[in-house]
């Protein structure tokens, strides 16, 4: 008998927002083995080819067979944009392939699924519930440097007329304060983000930077929610690459419907 369903995570506020759905997957339900196991999505982590094409297959299956756009995220702070007038997604997607280079992309096209893939890094989702439009952020330490969170509100300000207060946002689980430790943190993190540092440790909370980040760019503190889950502590439902560096990457999903 099969042991092994998916299981998932699911913000309240979007759970709760007529017009999206959403999904934070974990490492359940998939095919890949050891130390891969078992619902990788990462494709450039050592897994098996096969399995991850598998993996893909199963989280398309459980957003209902509809295009889910992977990205071939390189912790950088390209955002790509989706217009539902442009003829762009109808040539470059492929299904179950990463269709662009980026971290983030935006959207206002409903039926089509986006995917953020994670291990510790976040997955920074949001949702303007007035214009209809929607992003999900790839945000490492690297992207966190760059607020690409911030850069990413600023592009759907621009390209869609987006007010920040009409948007939610949700933070996926991802490397907590608890872990996130940064011992040669004055050669890789600028001096304005080591307020950021908690305790006599060196260790930063990336999670009140990306609150930051958003507040400052004008999203309500009030629509912002933190799934507070430390993928570090958390190991057997979610991948953590500071845990593991052999390990895979879990998917988190966002669609207007
Ligand atoms: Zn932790």
């Amino acid at each position: 008998m099969e042991s092994n369903p998916i299981k998932i995570y699911e913000f309240d506020h979007f759970k709760n927002s007529t017009g999206i759905v959403h999904c934070v997957f974990t490492r359940s339900g998939g095919t890949s083995i050891q130390p891969f196991n078992s619902l990788n999505i990462g494709k450039n982590c050592g897994d098996e080819t096969r399995a991850v094409a598998e993996n893909r297959k199963r989280i398309i299956g459980k957003m209902g067979m509809k295009p889910l756009v992977f990205l071939n995220q390189v912790h950088g702070d390209e955002i790509k944009v989706l217009k539902k007038d442009d003829t762009d997604f109808a040539v470059n997607f492929e299904p179950g392939k990463d269709s662009y280079t980026a971290d983030a992309i935006v959207s206002d096209m409903k039926g089509i699924f986006l995917v953020i893939q994670v291990a510790d890094c976040q997955a920074v989702m949001l949702y303007d519930t007035r214009k209809q439009v929607i992003a999900n952020i790839h945000c490492g330490w690297r992207g966190s440097i760059n607020n690409i969170i911030g850069k990413c509100v600023t592009k759907m300000v621009d390209s869609f007329g987006c007010r920040p207060d009409d948007i939610l946002a949700g933070i996926s689980p991802s490397l907590g304060p608890c872990c996130a430790e940064f011992v040669n943190y004055k050669d890789e993190i600028p001096q304005k983000i080591w307020k950021y540092k908690t305790g006599d440790k060196n260790h930063f909370d990336f999670w009140k930077l990306s609150v930051d980040q958003l507040i400052e760019k004008g999203v309500k503190i009030e629509h912002i929610e933190n799934m507070n889950l430390c993928t570090k502590c958390h190991t057997k439902e979610f991948y953590s690459y500071r845990a593991k560096k052999n390990t895979g990457r879990f998917a988190c999903v966002i669609s207007m419907i």
